[in-house]
């Protein structure tokens, strides 16, 4: 039986006034009836578009099929023949320029919720099969040959899954004290609770995978000498780009000015948010936020739950170019943030001391289309005011580190500065593997994840190759 209704059964969330000062998750996930409900409502269409706009190309009519029969495990079975980590992209994927956005039901009135029907079996799998069980079985003898991963982010982690269960023995280097990259340092508690990034780390040291933490390959040793000295047979690189960017303006080393890098950093995988940890972060009263990515709202969210008064979101450009999630920005709008469109820093002004005390701003329009296809903002000249705020937070984006590329012999580099590799995620130096973010720039959790699973299966050709 089909469900006509237009509209996606709602996902039960915290009341905003309640969310905006605590980090608990804000969406609470469906129940079993709201997600079979849901699942009623696919039309099961014949040629799948929905399939076509995911990354990886989940089976979705015939997961959401099998949650509409009430087979939550067959469902999560079938999601997990593409996707190494369901439970992480049911809550963070651009659903809407992805899988949800191609389906039909999205036409007339709101497409099927497909990622929170994901989110849902992941959640339900985890609650209840036995997970340990399921590695072991999952666990192939072991093949003789060793793997160095290097990066723990999304691209590292279903890499190193993967060739786990192919019979490689995984060593994944990461150079921060825990593994899980963006997911673990960027994304905050209140989208992703770090226990779900943590129970899929468990997950692969139960199948022997190695951790080793506080590696930063290309300083302590570099991809070379995994090779020569360390014996592996062959290496993946998935570093991510993590650099932050600054806008190059007057005022940035100012006391209060950080990068959104930095301070998520501090709050999330530092646990600065928590009272029985010391780690310091800026509280201030009055927050500026520059910049219209996920990253922004992230970074004003967390300020808001951190104490602030008052969070700007400063952006460039109108509400129709801003780059972040309608989930998010919806959320953010809920919670308090003021969105100050239209604005562009010029520079960040402070006190004699060298305190913030405030962002000037010039007024912009939207001119002609640029090279992006997105109309070009352009200063209105004289509209310069000043924004009272102790605290600026800087989320322009993030930069590709090279320090891999300027390391590594014979390791060429891409167009756009990311290792250069070819569709296999093979690159120019025998036995390197690498993807992710450190090969396209900054992109999603299911790319890096997708880029993962194809590393793992060229790598599995490569040495199966070479016996
Ligand atoms: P990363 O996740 O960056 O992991 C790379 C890892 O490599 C890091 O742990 C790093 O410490 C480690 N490393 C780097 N250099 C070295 C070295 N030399 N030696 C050893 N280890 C090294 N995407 C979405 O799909 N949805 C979202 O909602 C979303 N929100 C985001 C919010 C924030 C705040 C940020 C920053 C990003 C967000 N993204 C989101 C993007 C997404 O998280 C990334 O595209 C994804 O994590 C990339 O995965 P990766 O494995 O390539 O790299
Ligand atoms: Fe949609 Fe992401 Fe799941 Fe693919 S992995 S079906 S894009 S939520
Ligand atoms: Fe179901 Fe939408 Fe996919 Fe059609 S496009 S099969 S309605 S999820």
């Amino acid at each position: 039986m089909i469900n006509l209704k237009s509209v996606k059964n709602p996902m039960p969330e915290q009341k905003p006034e309640v969310r905006a000062r605590n980090f608990k998750e804000v969406a609470e996930g469906y129940t079993a009836d709201m997600a079979v409900n849901e699942a009623m409502r696919c039309l099961k269409c014949r040629t799948k578009p929905c399939t076509k706009g995911c990354p990886v190309m989940i089976r979705i009519p015939d997961f959401v099929a099998k949650i509409a029969e009430g087979e939550f495990e067959a469902a999560y079975q079938i999601i997990s023949e593409d996707s190494a980590l369901p439970r992480i992209c049911g809550r963070v994927c651009p659903q809407e320029n992805q899988c949800e956005g191609r389906c039909v039901r999205g036409v007339k009135g709101e497409p099927v919720s497909i990622g929170r029907l994901e989110r849902f079996v992941a959640d339900w799998h985890a609650e209840h099969a036995d997970e340990l069980a399921a590695a072991a079985a999952d666990m192939k003898n072991g093949n003789g040959k060793r793997v160095a991963v290097v990066g723990a982010g999304p691209a590292g982690l279903t890499c190193a899954g993967d060739l786990s269960a192919k019979g490689y023995a995984v060593t994944v280097y990461e150079s921060l004290h825990k593994p899980g990259g963006v997911l673990a340092y960027g994304i905050p508690e209140f989208r992703l609770p770090k226990d779900i990034v943590a129970a899929e780390v468990k997950k692969l040291e139960d199948r022997g995978v190695k951790f080793i933490c506080n590696a930063i390959i290309g300083r302590a040793e570099s991809v070379d000498e995994l090779i020569s000295e360390e014996g592996f047979d062959a290496v993946f690189v998935g570093t991510g780009a993590g650099l932050p960017s600054f806008m190059n303006i007057p005022g940035e080393n100012l006391l209060g000015v950080c990068s959104a890098n930095e301070y998520l950093t501090r709050i999330n995988l530092m646990k600065g948010y928590r009272d029985d940890y010391d780690t310091p972060v800026p509280k201030g009263t009055r927050v500026a936020v520059i910049g219209g990515g996920n990253v922004a709202m992230d970074a004003a969210r967390c300020a808001m739950r951190m104490g602030a008064e008052k969070v700007y979101i400063i952006y460039r450009r109108s509400m129709d170019e801003i780059p972040a999630r309608r989930e998010e920005i919806h959320h953010a709008i809920q919670e308090g943030v003021d969105f100050q469109l239209l604005r562009n820093p010029v520079q960040i002004v402070g006190d004699d001391e060298g305190h913030v005390t405030g962002v000037e701003v010039v007024k912009m329009q939207l001119g002609e289309a640029d090279a992006s296809g997105r109309r070009k903002p352009v200063a209105i000249e004289g509209s310069n005011y000043i924004i009272d705020v102790d605290e600026v937070i800087m989320a322009i984006g993030t930069r590709l580190n090279t320090l891999i590329l300027d390391t590594t012999q014979d390791l060429e580099a891409n167009k756009r500065g990311g290792i250069g590799t070819d569709t296999g995620a093979k690159t120019s130096r025998e036995g390197v593997y690498a993807g992710g973010d450190a090969v396209t720039g900054a992109a999603t959790v299911i790319l890096a994840m997708g880029a993962g699973k194809t590393a793992a299966k060229s790598i599995d050709e490569y040495l199966t190759k070479r016996k």
